[in-house]
């Protein structure tokens, strides 16, 4: 699932990419696109974006949006994008041939197709004239790179539960999911399922500081492995997540994985001690 690191790189592609194009047409392909697209304006896709000009893209919490001028209304358009589990983007030339599972081809004025592929069809795209209409995104948290250390500590407060489960979810704080929260909790040494109200003040300390290097480091990484090819996800450079069996980066013993919940957790027994563990 994309999160933070890898739709800020797609993010800052596109913008070089087709800021300042026209989408020429839209073509879905099979009967994926009817579960993707979620029109929440009275018009559909293919009438609301055609000769509209991408005016921005913008990344929030999860969400890419697309801020498009319309062909003939005054008004603003935005497509907001939740990938969900599986859900790329894709820059392709109109001869390149289709990856498996791609369900909606825009035809930008510049020559290239902005092609929409979900392996699982979960993703969603809203269109829509007001960001606040569309599900689970007024209800965003901050950003991390916005939060101080202080707001950090409050904004947990009102939480009791494992920290891992906190550090996902979109209103304490927007962009972090499965795999950077296993990240974050590897590099500040915490159990993924100690209980927030076991936490000593350092430790969260720690943890808001594994928070803000962990993003920016990932950042770099997949701005360099990633390059133009935006629906790559890559993630060679984690120490812990999906790394089952692989020997920790800082200490040599091996990864432990736990699955509950239809997530897999990662972490190391040694560096991150404590804990219940769940499903073992
Ligand atoms: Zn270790």
């Amino acid at each position: 699932m994309p999160e933070l690191p890898e739709l800020e790189v797609v993010k800052e592609v596109l913008q070089r990419r087709v800021v300042d194009q026209t989408i020429e047409g839209v073509q879905a392909i099979g009967g994926g696109s009817a579960i993707l697209v979620r029109a929440l304006t009275q018009q559909r896709l293919a009438e609301a974006v055609t000769g509209a000009r991408i005016e921005e893209i913008d990344r929030r919490g999860k969400f890419l949006i697309f801020d498009l001028k319309p062909a003939v209304q005054d008004s603003r358009l935005y497509l907001a994008l939740n990938f969900k589990l599986t859900g790329r983007l894709q820059l392709a030339q109109p001869k390149e041939k289709k990856l498996p599972k791609t369900h909606l081809i825009f035809s930008l004025s510049g020559g290239d197709q902005l092609r929409y592929v979900d392996q699982r069809t979960m993703g969603q795209l809203y269109l829509a004239a007001d960001l606040s209409q569309v599900p689970d995104y007024a209800t965003l948290g901050p950003e991390p790179f916005d939060v101080s250390l202080e707001e950090f500590r409050e904004r947990l407060k009102p939480y009791r539960g494992e920290i891992k489960g906190i550090l996902t979810r979109s209103e304490f704080i927007a962009g972090i999911g499965n795999a950077y929260a296993d990240e974050m909790l590897w590099a500040a040494r915490l159990h993924p399922y100690r209980k927030r109200t076991d936490l000593k003040s350092e430790e969260i300390d720690r943890l808001y500081e594994a928070m803000q290097s962990v993003l920016r480091e990932a950042i770099d990484h997949v701005r360099v492995e990633m390059g133009e090819a935006i629906h790559r996800e890559p993630r060679d450079f984690m120490a812990v997540h999906m790394k089952s069996g692989a020997l920790c980066p800082r200490c040599g013993t091996a990864i432990s994985v736990v699955s509950a919940n239809q997530r897999i957790t990662n972490f190391c027994r040694t560096c991150q001690p404590g804990g219940l563990i769940k499903g073992m």
